[in-house]
């Protein structure tokens, strides 16, 4: 089980291993993000500021593009939302996005390690990882007729892993 105490404590030794001191700012961050994944930075603010209420919005931004930048946080941008935010980093998982309400769910990746799609031509990169987005209708937002398809979708693919 993860408790906060693991989590810090986890924290505390990346956030050194990275060369950077352990702040509460940061620590609140990451608490943040993890108790709210794919947050908005506006959310990660309102999270942050019920365990240090005066922090600015700017220090707040600040912090989470380092997070990022060290790989400690990954942001990832849906079309048309703002960027979103998690603590969970470098299993190469991928998203999927309800156009109409937004709701966002993590997807395991099916092969595993990056880059999980083969290209029709390598024009000779050595590829570092493609960018896999599912983008549909949630189960909520479904109509009767996009609820068959849904159906359909899931039975074929639970076919093609049971043969
Ligand atoms: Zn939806
Ligand atoms: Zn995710
Ligand atoms: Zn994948």
């Amino acid at each position: 089980m993860l408790t906060p105490e693991i989590l810090a404590e986890a924290w505390t030794t990346t956030l050194r291993a990275k060369g950077r001191r352990v702040t509460k700012q940061r620590l609140a961050v990451l608490n943040a993000v993890q108790n709210h994944p794919h947050a908005t930075a506006e959310e990660i603010v309102q999270g942050v500021r019920q365990e240090i209420p005066t922090i600015t919005v700017q220090s707040v931004y600040v912090v989470l593009a380092d997070l990022v930048e060290i790989g400690m946080l990954q942001r990832f941008e849906p079309p048309g939302t703002p960027a979103l935010y998690e603590t969970r980093t470098g299993d190469n998982h991928h998203h999927a996005f309800c156009i109409r309400c937004g709701k966002v769910e993590d997807v395991d990746c099916a092969v595993g390690a990056a880059p999980c799609l083969t290209p029709s031509d390598y024009h000779g990169m050595a590829l570092i990882s493609a960018d896999v987005l599912y983008q549909g209708i949630c189960v909520r937002c479904q109509t009767d007729s996009e609820a068959e398809i849904a159906e359909q979708q899931q039975r074929q693919a639970q076919q093609l892993h049971h043969s």
